[in-house]
């Protein structure tokens, strides 16, 4: 991860375990400024680069409880511009001599800043932003003395230093969250700091990370190092796929294994896709009798993930097993092109990243986040993750500058264990079979429509009971489709998506027609939470 650091101005972020920690980097990116994210009890003195400015985020605890996490005071001498916002303002104050108090009323919602008309220049977090702001709060405590040094450049009615500048370092703090939508001139807020004080360059695009990105990961591989890796038909391990292609040619060589729970004709799909038409080296191992017999009329969510998870790991390591056996056999008939495969592909993202080093809580242990961890024991195989800094709007922009078709790079998101955890009852051949022709009908109606990239994620779910209905004058007792769809920003909350009607309807009446076992067809209408987008 070093070399990023040489390439791009860094904000740091410390987090303190607020839920909009993530919102606040991505904020940063979307001003091409490249941020990353560490737990707040990170020790400066082993930070591997030198931020051009740091961001200390919000978090639940109270600065002042015995136990509370703590930023490392050598952020103090760093010679950076810091911005504490809320828990971070809090944690400013509190290390700074300042004083930190439960408030009167908690405050949770809009809130109204009067911005201070200072005049020196500690004004330039709010500039042009005109006197009054307004902006989100979600807080117990505020500061009820300012430390030393600093000067109130914001109030509210309730909370009379809701922003403070110090008088000459570039260090700011403020009670609300100007990452969050909510507070609806918060971007500009960050952009201020970001640019304004830390004077960020703002070379964050696609088109700097891609060239950067592939002499990278020609400069890992060597001259004769070959990676493997899976692929799925999913944007992230196609990106990935077709990267690792630009990068080292026919040295990458992509599996794709079916595992007889994909979507309809999605094996053939994903082969057409990515070896005809991008050219990436593939081999699509047809292991779906396997996978169906050690699902035969399995039940449980969980076990239906361990058996696709581990069955996945054994035909994977297979195959690379075969590779590696005709790489060595080619060699020996003097053919020398072929190093060994040393490496392993995945598409990891930032946010699984983040989910594994994000602040838990005082005594959370680290974990560490490996989809596939188990091929990595036995294969001695290195990690190599291209996509490992990158939100998913990134890795969208960077297909869409490999040239990878855009309904691809635009595609749902597909669980790995596929239409399994979307059958509820026990898994057999007949019910993947007539899902998969639910599924199919549905996502094509919605692109008939126009409405594919509106929605988040959308799916079919195949009911384990039985209705009564009548078709041409007779009884029938069959089984029940239900309909999923859902639009969401970042998955962690979910709205169900309202369809037009006549949309509704021409899916119902193609899926009970079309689809023999099936005579009823309902549509989800929960949102996340409580409910999750997955039924399983
Ligand atoms: N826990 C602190 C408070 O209640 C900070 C909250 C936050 O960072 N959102 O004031």
């Amino acid at each position: 991860m070093a070399e990023i650091h040489d390439q791009f101005d860094t904000i740091l972020i410390l987090d303190f375990g607020s839920q909009y920690s993530h919102l606040i980097t991505r904020r940063c990116r979307e001003l091409n400024v490249y941020a990353e994210l560490l737990p707040c009890t990170q020790k400066l003195s082993e930070l591997e680069f030198k931020p051009k400015g740091v961001i200390l985020s919000g978090g639940p605890y109270s600065v002042y409880d015995d136990g509370s996490p703590h930023v490392d005071p050598e952020v103090w001498s760093l010679g950076v511009p810091i911005l504490g916002i809320c828990y971070g303002l809090q944690e400013m104050a509190w290390q700074l001599k300042g004083k930190v108090a439960e408030c009167d009323h908690r405050e949770y919602g809009f809130a109204q800043i009067h911005v201070e008309k200072i005049g020196n220049g500690a004004d330039i977090l709010f500039e042009g932003l005109g006197e009054e702001l307004e902006v989100w709060m979600s807080h117990g405590d505020q500061l009820s003395q300012i430390p030393a040094d600093f000067h109130v450049i914001g109030h509210t009615p309730t909370a009379p230093f809701a922003a403070i500048g110090h008088n000459d370092k570039p260090w700011y703090g403020i009670q609300f969250h100007p990452e969050v939508t909510h507070s609806p001139r918060g971007r500009e807020v960050i952009g201020k700091f970001v640019l304004g004080v830390c004077r960020c360059s703002t070379h964050w695009t696609m088109e700097e990370f891609i060239g950067k990105e592939i002499a990278r990961i020609r400069e890992v591989c060597g001259p004769k190092g070959r990676v493997i890796g899976a692929v799925s038909g999913g944007v992230d391990s196609t990106v990935a796929a077709k990267l690792m292609h630009e990068a080292i040619g026919d040295r990458f060589h992509a599996i794709m294994v079916d595992n007889g729970v994909l979507r309809l004709d999605e094996a053939a799909q994903v082969d057409q896709m990515l070896r005809q038409n991008l050219g990436v080296n593939l081999t699509v191992v047809d292991a779906s009798d396997l996978f169906l017999g050690r699902l035969e009329g399995v039940e449980d969510p969980e076990q239906k993930r361990k058996i696709i998870g581990n069955t996945f790991i054994h035909v994977f390591e297979d195959e690379a097993a075969k590779l590696e056996a005709e790489a060595e056999k080619a060699e020996a008939e003097g053919e020398d092109k072929k190093g060994k495969i040393e490496w392993l592909l995945q598409g990891t993202l930032y946010p699984d990243v983040i989910e594994s080093i994000s602040f838990k809580g005082p005594s959370a242990t680290i974990k560490t986040h490996h989809n596939v961890g188990g091929l990595l024991k036995d294969m001695k195989l290195k990690l190599i993750e291209p996509l490992r800094e990158l939100f998913k709007d990134e890795v969208r922009a960077l297909g869409r500058l490999l040239n990878i078709p855009a309904p691809l790079v635009q595609r749902h998101p597909f669980p790995g264990p596929g239409l399994a955890i979307r059958i509820l009852g026990p898994v057999n051949r007949d019910q993947v079979k007539i899902l998969q022709q639910a599924d199919s009908i549905y996502i094509e109606e919605i692109r008939k429509a126009g409405l594919y990239n509106q929605i988040s994620q959308a799916f079919a779910v195949l009911l384990p009971v039985r209705a009564v209905g009548v078709m041409g004058d007779k009884r029938t007792y069959e089984q029940v489709i239900a309909l999923r769809a859902v639009q969401s920003e970042d998955f962690m909350t979910a709205d169900w998506y309202v369809f037009p009607p006549d949309v509704l309807r021409k899916i119902s009446s193609r899926i009970t027609n079309e689809v023999a076992g099936i005579n009823r067809v309902t549509y989800d209408v929960s949102s996340k939470p409580p409910a999750t987008v997955e039924w399983l």
